[in-house]
């Protein structure tokens, strides 16, 4: 048999091989009632069991993860999304195929989506339908995969993913899917290579027995030739090699070949990223992503909830710097309740900080947690999405106003310096004009908008390029600004994970750079090789 080659989008770095698990949609059968009240009734309490199973589960993890089941929580409390399906049942129909119409609609509403970020949750969808189905059938549809195979499928929902053991092995392959997706998230921080979008797997008689996924092109092999097969293993072998020598470098201080010493900050976005880890691999934290408090609570955290988050931050840094960021909704991160619903262009919307300063309330609040944390260790505030001066202007004067009414209410506080993110063009091209205590560069942002290449469009993934020489350009500027100024300038993008470009992001000049925990070790080894 030829092997087959099929390209998609890279999701989740690195290689795999492994045997081929093909993923398809189990079908539960069970036996209807023929009335309508105890359709209703069964449904009722199917909902309500995998609601519990889901909380169950929650209490065991943490993180990123628990955000992902928490959204999935969150729709099954929401009645709206039953509500068609018990009118079905009214009308006579079983329990479980109304369940099953009524999450198909609901299904193909979010796979037409036109923003890519709802177009990813689909499978959070079909998570929770089969999962309702489950609890109705009595029978556990969940696919079992086992260790170390590349899973081949449309798409994966989290829970599949969530049962299978990646710390052996194994790849994801699928035939849609987003690299914005939970499961995709999921697959980057287990470390498990995945690539999406491949097209439809269709194969003439048997499926393929063996794949080989390189989750760093986003290309797929299955059923490789012999020598192919000889030749990735070759590559996975050097790759490994050099992952092993990273690892082993992880609680060094980065410096470059040169001599220069590099920051590695880290970035998180709950208290449970740090779970297990050594402070010692890092300088301090550069980026905590505030927003994804504010997503998994049930409404808006209130001050002391934020408080005892961003406290239990600054103990574990242990007096290294910790730099939290105001909220951050809006564009790719919705919040509801709190972000404008149906916005034309929601990443040149009220996001960022012209949220936080349209919503002063919310926003006061989250000054005063932070300046409460203050006292707690090396705090530093940044704000997002900053395009002006007085956008910085003001949210200082709010800052300053929180700080001296808990003086006044004889609470313990600090003051904590105030810095910006540059992600918008205009801040960079004019940083020297913003009278920030530092500066910290989000490429993610500031390379969609030099590049007016949306940063969740696959279509457009060429163009959206941090080592474009005009994003560098603004990278060097900033980094220009800060050495006038005499203040820091980071950069906390994924860019500054790209090992690919951690000659040219040193070139302009930075020396500090944050990144997600796993992948300290190899960020510090490519530092290593710089020769500056
Ligand atoms: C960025 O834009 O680079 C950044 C770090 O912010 P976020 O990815 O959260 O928008
Ligand atoms: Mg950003």
């Amino acid at each position: 048999m030829a092997e087959i080659h099929l390209i998609g989008r890279a999701a989740s770095p690195g290689l795999a091989i492994g045997p081929v698990t093909m993923l398809t949609a189990a079908v539960a059968k069970r036996t209807a009632s023929d009335d309508p009240a105890q359709e209703a009734a069964a449904l009722r309490a199917a909902i309500e069991g995998a609601r519990a199973e889901i909380a169950e589960q929650i209490k065991t993890i943490q993180g990123e993860v628990a955000d992902i089941l928490e959204f999935q929580v969150a729709m099954l409390e929401d009645d709206a999304l039953a509500d068609p399906a018990y009118g079905v049942i009214s009308e006579g129909i079983a329990a479980d195929h109304a369940w099953r119409l009524a999450l198909d609609v609901e299904i193909a509403g979010y796979r037409a989506a036109k923003d890519e970020y709802f177009r990813a949750r689909a499978a959070d969808i079909v998570d929770i339908r089969d999962r309702v189905l489950a609890h109705l059938s009595g029978v556990d549809t969940v696919p079992r995969i086992t260790g170390g195979s590349i899973v081949a499928a449309d798409d994966i929902t989290p829970s599949a993913f969530l049962a299978a053991d990646w710390s052996h092995g194994g790849a994801i392959a699928l035939a849609a899917g987003s690299p914005s997706s939970h499961v995709a998230m999921l697959a980057r921080a287990r470390g498990a290579p995945m690539v999406v979008g491949l097209g439809p797997l269709s194969w003439n008689g048997q499926p393929p027995a063996l794949a080989l996924v390189d989750g760093d092109a986003g290309t797929v092999i299955f059923d490789p030739e012999p020598e192919t097969r000889r030749l990735f293993e070759q590559r996975m072998a050097v790759a490994n090699a050099a992952q092993a020598a990273a690892d082993a470098g992880r609680l060094e201080s980065a410096r470059t070949a040169g001599g220069r010493r590099i920051a590695v900050l880290l970035n998180i976005a709950a208290p449970e990223d740090l779970a297990g880890l050594d402070p010692a691999i890092c300088d301090g934290i550069g980026l905590v992503r505030t927003e994804f408090l504010f997503e998994a609570s049930q409404g808006l955290p209130d001050e002391d909830a934020q408080y005892a988050v961003y406290r239990r931050i600054l103990d574990w840094a242990e007096g290294r710097p910790v730099t939290i960021r105001t909220l951050d909704a809006g564009g790719d991160k919705p919040i509801a309740g709190l972000t404008i619903d149906d916005e034309r262009n929601p990443f040149l919307g009220l996001r960022g900080i012209r949220l936080s300063l349209a919503r002063p309330e919310v926003f006061r609040v989250q000054l005063r947690a932070l300046c409460r944390a203050a006292v707690h260790g090396a705090l530093k505030v940044m704000l997002p999405m900053i395009a002006v001066p007085s956008e910085l202007d003001r949210a200082s004067a709010l800052l300053d106003a929180e700080f001296t009414a808990l003086r006044a209410e004889g609470i313990a506080c600090a003051r904590p310096p105030l810095g910006i993110m540059v992600e918008v063009p205009a801040a960079a091209l004019r940083a020297e004009a913003f009278g920030a205590a530092f500066y910290s560069i989000g490429s993610n942002d500031l390379t969609q908008y030099t590049m007016a290449a949306a940063r969740d469009i696959g279509a457009v993934a060429d163009l959206n390029d941090t080592g474009n020489p005009a994003v560098l350009a603004l990278i060097s500027q900033t980094v220009e600004a800060g050495r006038k100024r005499g203040v820091e300038v980071s950069l906390c993008g994924d860019a500054a994970a790209d090992t690919r470009l951690t000659t040219a992001l040193l070139a302009t000049g930075l020396t500090i750079l944050s990144v997600s925990p796993i992948a300290v070790a190899r960020l510090k080894a490519a530092i290593a090789k710089v020769r500056s």
